[in-house]
């Protein structure tokens, strides 16, 4: 496998963000050229929710400062012309928020005229501040909250790592997220438990102002 993914990163041009302890997901659009691409900034996460995907497989490293430099100024510098596209990924992404911050303005500061980058990340909502406010404005970072719907099914399987529910801490973000983002996406997690509730839960979402997904 890995031979295959070095193999790859030659031909391409992909640095290998996977020694990092991030890696980075890529699509293209014609050879050699890529115009949208996830990056594993983090594979730490503050939460514990119950049915992880990272669960027994996610490092907890954090992708290095020097990993995410090279990685924007590669993708600044493939880009032709039009738009490209960056989502950040985790683990949680705001736990390694300087490190969003950094690739893009690296980006900026080496995009070619006629490029243009857009920003999403896809976060569990706890550690939103409005700290990051500025930045997410700024950016137009579009952020995707993950929810379970309402607070009993949130609270059940979305857990920190004591157990102990965080739907108080995903509505403090959401509510910091709204004075930059006034349509708050949400993406709603359902299991085989909680699928015969998915009505009450995703209108649970639509009280609170959210787009659908
Ligand atoms: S918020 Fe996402 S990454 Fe974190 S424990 Fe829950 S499912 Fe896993």
């Amino acid at each position: 496998m890995k031979k295959w993914i070095d193999a790859g990163m030659k031909t391409t041009g992909l640095i290998p963000l996977e020694s990092a302890g991030g890696s980075c997901g890529v699509q293209l659009a014609d050879e050699g050229h890529i115009r949208y691409t996830t990056v594993h900034l983090t594979e730490e996460c503050n939460l514990a929710c119950t049915y992880c995907f990272g669960q027994g497989h996610m490092s907890g490293g954090q992708m290095s400062r020097q990993k995410a430099v090279d990685f924007a100024r590669w993708f600044a510098g493939q880009a032709r012309s039009g738009s490209y596209a960056v989502a950040f990924f985790g683990g949680e992404p705001f736990l390694s928020f300087s490190l969003m911050r950094l690739i893009i303005d690296t980006i900026e500061e080496h995009r070619k005229p006629g490029t243009y980058f857009s920003f999403s990340a896809t976060s569990n909502g706890t550690l939103i501040r409005d700290s990051h406010l500025e930045t997410l404005e700024r950016n137009r970072i579009s952020v995707m909250l993950s929810t379970d719907g309402d607070q009993e099914t949130h609270d059940r399987f979305r857990v920190d790592k004591r157990g102990r529910g965080s739907f108080a801490d995903f509505l403090k973000g959401y509510e910091h997220l709204r004075k930059v983002q006034p349509k708050v996406t949400a993406r709603l997690t359902f299991t085989p438990e909680t699928v015969g509730d998915l009505v009450r839960n995703h209108e649970a979402l639509l009280l609170k102002g959210t787009s659908k997904n």
